[in-house]
């Protein structure tokens, strides 16, 4: 565009019409130069062709005589296009097409071959000086020729200034064209800007697009990652669920097997329930049988029945004379279990007075059961255990260690020292057997329970031997009442009474018991062998189905020691002291003797208030009850004389026999 403007002309140029075309302005502004020198080359031409050759060259048709150099207009109109390149080209043609080309001017040829003596390049013979005629023919014939050629000239004139014109209009046109194509310029570059501006919009919107496509992708990237978790998890949950369905099909398949079994077993329990509800009735039958009969049997046995046991002599006493204590054997050999006991006893007066050795008294014993001194506690237990199980059945019962101090009372009762197992003593073995017991009758419905107390008489006051706290071996004393207004059962008051169900439960009270007894040893010497200690097991059974309960005390005693005191002595204010304790425990001894006495001979009055010992045990002594008494025995000679008051006082109850005794049922 801008080459066009920058050379309007050049359109023309490059036009087909001729090389004629003047430069604007230049060489219209030598116009009359021009006619001077179109003059010019001919005054020239006269003198020498070369000048004659440059206005011919202006002629289109003139004669290519020589080499004709060009104008400077021509040149630079052949130039300028080179420089231009094709696109100056192009346009040019455009412009060309839409302007009206510039018509060349025909040129009238000039006859140059009509003036014979120039154009031939030969000299014309110079006529005669006087053929005056001749030269003026000469002369019209050239002035003619340069009329004519002024003519053409004039011609040519008016033509150029026409083509000049014309050129001027079509600069006016391009000048109009030029502005209108600056303006359509301003309105591109404007466009281009606001073009360009756009793209700088566009490409931060691209750029921001580009950030907002990239967090996307991220965000798409992760949500194929999750869904390709959820893909695999769904994959996991559809087989777990196909497992489950499997799985669910088999336990179908088992359930309705199963409840083909169930409805089986019921037919079958309904069936086993009858059978068991006879066996029960028949079971519970047998089991009051079972009691009858084992009533029947200790009652058999006796009531009133006395073990004599024989304790063994202990390392750093001295060996007793043989033959001192003798155990024959019963009425069956020596298979049967000994019952029958003999003492020697020399009789050391008589032997002095005669001179002659002391001749010996030989007594003899019959007993329900004789323990000689290797009978271990296990052994003596077995003998008791049925004995014991009465008090489940409803039947009081009361076992008694009676002995003089040191003959193993403690030891039958409670057992030996050190908690070893095998000398456990009655107390720990009855209360094991009885839970035992309990519980295989707790099959058939009994439910037992059991309450244990433990207290010891001392010289007629009664102290509870689990006393706990402040309490604790204090030895305050405590009362026997009736438990309540028209109550036959009677209880200690301040006495601790404490459910056991457990081996490890009585355990602990016994340990307790031998504590309470340690510190009150140290305020009274000897006081455990001076006491009683009264282990009281109160026994509930009930039988819910049945609506039946049972239920009887079990007391296992160990008395106070039974040995006398010389009272032939001289007393001290302790020995007075020992003396009224011993007469406390002897009366308390004597009274039970005379209390079984009393019970044995029907009597209508039984001393059990004449001690404290008897009146605590009134309710497990006499008709219903049943009493053992275990009658120990040390088996040294300077025990003798008590081992002696010991077993007439033992023969004494074993000929009592109390009548029947009834289970105390309700
Ligand atoms: P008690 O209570 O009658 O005063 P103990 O039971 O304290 O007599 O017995 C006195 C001693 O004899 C204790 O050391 C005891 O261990 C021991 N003893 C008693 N009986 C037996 C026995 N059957 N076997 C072994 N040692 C016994
Ligand atoms: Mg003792």
């Amino acid at each position: 565009m801008e080459q066009q403007q920058r050379h309007p002309l050049l359109e023309v140029r490059g036009n087909k019409a001729p090389s004629r075309l003047p430069l604007p302005g230049g060489r219209l502004k030598r116009g009359p130069d021009q006619m001077e020198n179109a003059l010019e080359p001919e005054k020239k031409r006269i003198r020498g062709l070369g000048a004659v050759t440059k206005i011919v060259t202006s002629h289109p048709r003139a004669p290519p005589l020589t080499t004709v150099p060009q104008t400077q207009g021509q040149i630079a109109a052949q130039k300028v296009p080179k420089k231009t390149g094709p696109r100056c080209s192009t346009a040019t043609t455009t412009v060309s097409k839409s302007k009206k080309p510039v018509a060349a001017v025909p040129a009238q040829k000039p006859d140059i071959s009509a003036v014979p003596p120039t154009v031939g390049g030969k000299k014309p013979s110079k006529r005669p000086a006087w053929d005056l005629k001749g030269q003026l023919g000469d002369l019209n014939v050239e002035l003619k020729r340069y009329r004519e050629r002024t003519q053409t000239l004039d011609q040519e004139n008016q033509q150029l200034r026409a083509q000049l014109k014309e050129a001027q209009q079509q600069a006016t046109a391009l000048g109009e064209e030029r502005r209108t194509l600056k303006e359509e310029l301003a309105e591109v570059q404007a466009q281009a800007e606001q073009g360009q501006q756009e793209l700088g919009n566009l490409s931060a919107r691209v750029l921001e697009l580009e950030e907002r496509l990239g967090t996307q992708e991220g965000l798409v990237q992760e949500l194929q990652k999750e869904q390709l978790a959820l893909q695999e998890e769904r994959r996991e949950l559809a087989a777990r669920l196909e497992e489950q369905e499997r799985r669910l099909q088999a336990s179908e398949v088992a359930l309705s097997s199963s409840q083909a079994e169930v409805a089986s077993l019921r037919q079958k329990t309904a069936a086993q329930g009858t059978l068991l509800a006879e066996r029960g009735e028949r079971l519970h039958g047998l089991e009051m049988e079972r009691r009858r009969l084992h009533n029947q049997l200790q009652e058999l046995k006796g009531n009133i029945r006395v073990f004599c046991r024989v304790r063994p002599v202990l390392s750093g006493e001295p060996t007793p004379p043989p033959g001192l204590l003798l155990f024959p054997a019963g009425p069956g050999g020596p298979s049967d279990p000994p019952t029958r006991l003999s003492l020697s006893r020399s009789d050391e007066r008589r032997g002095t007075l005669n001179g002659a050795p002391a001749p010996t008294t030989r007594h003899d014993f019959s007993f329900d059961r004789v323990f000689p001194p290797g009978s271990g506690q296990e052994e003596v237990f077995e003998e008791i255990a049925m004995l014991v199980q009465s008090a489940l059945d409803g039947y009081p019962v009361c076992i008694f260690a009676y002995g003089q101090t040191g003959s193993g009372k403690t030891f039958t009762m409670e057992g030996g020292p050190g908690g070893d197992p095998q000398v456990e003593g009655l107390i720990p073995r009855a209360l094991r057997h009885l839970f035992s017991v309990a519980q295989e009758l707790g099959g058939q419905g009994w439910t037992y329970r059991f309450v244990a107390s433990y207290v010891e008489i001392y010289n007629e006051t009664v102290r509870d031997l689990l006393a706990i706290g402040a309490r604790k071996g204090q030895g305050s004393e405590c009362k026997i009442r009736r438990a309540g207004p028209g109550s036959e059962e009677l209880t200690v008051t301040n006495a601790r009474y404490v459910p056991v169900s457990c081996e490890k439960e009585v355990e602990a009270l016994l340990h307790l018991a031998r504590q309470n007894r340690a510190v009150a040893c140290t305020a009274q010497n000897e006081r455990s062998s001076r006491s009683h200690s009264v282990f009281q097991l109160q026994i509930t059974g009930e039988h819910t189905g049945r609506s039946l309960q049972c239920g009887a005390p079990l007391n296992l005693v160990d008395l106070a020691g039974s040995e006398r005191l010389d009272s032939g002595l001289a007393l001290g204010a302790e020995e007075r002291e020992r003396l009224r304790e011993t007469q406390a425990i002897n009366s308390s001894l004597s009274t039970l003797g005379l209390v079984i006495m009393a019970l044995s001979n029907k009597e209508s009055h039984v001393p059990y208030r004449n001690s404290k010992l008897t009146y605590l045990l009134q309710n497990s002594l006499g008709g219903s009850a049943k009493m053992l008494m275990f009658v120990n025995i040390s088996p040294l000679e300077e025990n003798v004389s008590e081992s002696l008051n010991s077993l007439r006082f033992a023969s004494k109850v074993n000929q009592c026999v109390i009548g029947t005794a009834q289970a105390n049922r309700k």
